[in-house]
């Protein structure tokens, strides 16, 4: 089946997660909570199918401070039961000696992109120790993705979520993939809209954000539609709901092709 491809799930087994994280899913996005609470390949599978989804990207996210401790090696094990999961591996470097080292060892396991959280691991993204990891995902043509805006989970600290440091790195690493997760979310959309207009290795995920808004946020979508990618943040984020509202935006066949499916299929080089 050719279906969406939503480049923005967290892997979800309740156990990796603080538990008022659950609490919050609950409130959210109550009819998939029976996945997190069985969460198993197979469950997702279905539930893929259900929602039309041909490929998954599962995140991997160390953040014991604020939201949980997913390490990459369960997202790498998770995925092993099908294609149709993507794994992308984190790095907190507070809690890694060396990043480029256990970068490369991410990569030997598999993993097919890397996902950065500076909001809820609080360090700057401009951090020199990760310039070896940036310099290894470009060589190996590995996205990176990158949390950019706010989040308003406790311990959360916003000012690292600016999508001008994304810029910086983007200028830095020019053949590097860099997506920036929530385009900006909260105080920087226009910023954000700007640097994937003028930086051609720059993309936007529309996850966790109000669909039926986005053009409000984004008001360039259709022209930089080749520069943005449908994700949803799921379990928060219900799939099936996200893809009903997205394709009723008034957007043309080509950019919700694009958009929900072909910008991903070349960036996690799927064709
Ligand atoms: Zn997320």
């Amino acid at each position: 089946m050719e279906g969406v491809i939503d480049i923005h799930t967290h892997y979800a087994a309740e156990s990796c997660w603080q538990p008022w994280v659950k609490e919050w899913w609950i409130k959210m996005n109550k009819e998939d909570i029976w996945i997190v609470e069985n969460y198993t390949p197979e469950n997702m599978l279905k539930y893929m199918d259900e929602a039309g989804v041909e490929y998954a990207v599962v995140l991997a996210e160390r953040a014991p401070n604020v939201t949980g401790d997913t390490p990459t090696e369960a997202v790498v094990e998770f995925c092993k039961a099908s294609k149709r999961l993507i794994p992308f591996a984190n790095i907190n470097p507070h809690l890694s000696s060396y990043p480029y080292k256990d970068m490369m060892r991410y990569i030997k396991m598999g993993v097919k992109g890397l996902k950065l959280h500076p909001v809820h691991m609080c360090f700057e993204i401009t951090d020199k120790r990760l310039y070896p990891v940036y310099y290894i995902c470009q060589e190996e043509g590995l996205p990176v993705m990158i949390h950019a805006g706010t989040s308003i989970f406790p311990g959360a600290k916003d000012k690292y979520g600016n999508p001008h440091y994304v810029n910086e790195i983007a200028e830095d690493f020019p053949e590097l993939v860099l997506i920036m997760c929530h385009g900006g979310r909260g105080f920087w959309y226009q910023d954000a809209q700007f640097i994937v207009r003028h930086r051609k290795n720059v993309y936007i995920d529309i996850s966790g954000l109000p669909v039926k808004k986005l053009l409000d946020y984004f008001p360039q979508m259709e022209r930089l539609k080749e520069k943005f990618l449908f994700g949803t943040d799921w379990p928060g984020v219900p799939i099936k709901r996200a893809i009903e509202e997205f394709t009723q935006l008034p957007l043309s066949d080509e950019a919700k092709r694009l958009i929900l499916r072909e910008n991903a299929l070349k960036i996690l080089k799927l064709v």
